[in-house]
């Protein structure tokens, strides 16, 4: 994101004006370049301590086929936390041990279709192990261990790992899990973990790993078993306030990569591959909302009514996120304390309060919302028969519709009415 001298605002070579003027607004915008840049600078750091690193994408933060390919481009394989997206992930080409099924608290039916998909299951449990039986065993599995220990800069609320998360093989279930799996005649084995999300302190990172490895270093020794892969998470964070630091990466990979070594030396486990699954920190910075001012209310407060309500941007309201928002043409402006809203009907959709925003903010602005690349558009809905939002793509001064805005007919295209209610 760029403010040129006139104030105008600009995603990559584009004009946020150029961008609502073609496709209206609410409107998702992901910036391609930004989205390889992250990539690439998270892959190198990882690369530069440990060779043998991988990338799967955690689609589910946004599973725009468009954002998917240009990660699956960069060599990203997919996390997929359903059999959906499974098959998101063969629109992109991506099956096998490209793919990794995370899913949690699965039906057999996901069981059935996860297997005979040929991705590699990553099961949350070892309650799901007969289960899995009952259609095949699988000739390489992983388990997604919870290390006893999680964290979440949004809150615990988030938090997917420790003794509140509904994640995760527990710590003393660890070692049987493998050993049942070993007994079923599974012959390779990967593990997994994915303890916390947005972080941007390195320690943590060094900290989580250190936990997996010595349960995986246990776990090999007593059955003497290799894993081919330990895959620890993601959770590699961005600052969505502009007071806070970003996430010094180096340094993040230094301390993972370092546990990582000094564990396989302590152990004496064959090296398996490191993989990580990060999904914000590949697309959250990438993505921005262009919404317009359509009113200004003034009563007990001023209110800036937008056309972003929670029903496009969740974050907020489900868990209290904060997100930047920028006023297009006025950022040089004095700054008063205001209040933003969508047009929902629910008071939780006011969902900026007294935040010192551009004074002159009127009817026709621009308003531009920073980090929704990640679970932006993937948790918008349809409540008060608003519709879902369009996504467009920019890369330098091109611009792509990566997905139309729905209509009315998507609204009620699902719907059956039985007939005698017709009468
Ligand atoms: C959502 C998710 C991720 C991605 O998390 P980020 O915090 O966005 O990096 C990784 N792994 C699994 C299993 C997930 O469910």
């Amino acid at each position: 994101m760029q403010i040129r001298d006139d104030g105008q605002i600009y995603l990559e070579g584009v004009s946020v004006e150029e961008l609502a003027s073609t496709y209206g607004t609410p409107l998702y915008v992901y910036e391609e370049n930004r989205i390889r840049e992250n990539y690439r600078r998270a892959l190198s750091a990882f690369r530069k301590y440990y060779p043998d690193t991988r990338f799967f994408y955690a689609i589910k933060a946004n599973n725009n086929l468009a954002v998917a390919n240009i990660l699956r481009q960069e060599g990203a394989g997919i996390d997929a936390a359903s059999v959906n997206e499974i098959l998101l992930a063969k629109e992109l080409g991506l099956g096998g041990e490209d793919v990794m099924f995370s899913g949690n608290f699965l039906s057999d039916d996901d069981i059935r279709q996860g297997l005979e998909s040929g991705v590699i299951f990553n099961l949350d449990d070892p309650v799901l192990l007969p289960r899995v039986l009952k259609y095949g065993t699988p000739e390489l599995l992983s388990f997604r261990v919870n290390p006893g220990y999680g964290q979440c800069d949004i809150g615990a609320f988030v938090c997917n790992a420790g003794p509140e998360a509904k994640f995760g093989v527990h710590p003393d279930q660890v070692l049987g899990a493998y050993k049942a799996a070993k007994e079923a005649g599974v012959k390779r084995f990967g593990a997994h973990m994915m303890p916390g999300s947005s972080i941007r302190d390195p320690e943590y990172f060094g900290y989580v790993t250190g936990l997996i490895m010595d349960l995986i270093g246990k776990t090999s020794r007593e059955l003497g078993i290799d894993f081919e892969f330990i895959d620890l998470g993601g959770g590699l964070g961005i600052p969505y306030k502009h007071e806070n630091h970003v996430l010094d990466i180096d340094a993040a990979a230094a301390k993972m990569a370092g546990v990582f070594k000094q564990k396989i030396a302590e152990y004496g486990l064959k090296p398996p591959r490191l993989m990580m699954e990060p999904a914000r920190y590949f697309v959250g910075d990438a993505g921005y909302i262009i919404g317009r001012v359509h009113t200004v209310k003034n009563s007990y407060k001023r209110i800036i009514g937008t056309d972003i309500g929670m029903n496009v941007l969740a974050r907020p309201a489900l868990y209290g996120a904060y997100h930047h928002i920028y006023v297009n043409r006025r950022e040089a402006e004095e700054r008063m304390p205001l209040n933003l809203c969508g047009q929902l009907c629910e008071n939780t959709d006011l969902w900026v309060k007294d935040r010192p925003l551009p004074k002159g903010t009127t009817e026709g602005d621009l308003v531009v919302v920073e980090n929704a690349g990640a679970y932006g558009f993937g948790m918008s809905y349809q409540y008060n028969g608003r519709l879902k939002p369009a996504e467009a793509l920019v890369n330098g001064s091109k611009h792509y519709l990566v997905r139309r805005a729905e209509t009315y007919q998507d609204l009620v295209a699902l719907v059956n009415v039985p007939e005698y209610l017709k009468k």
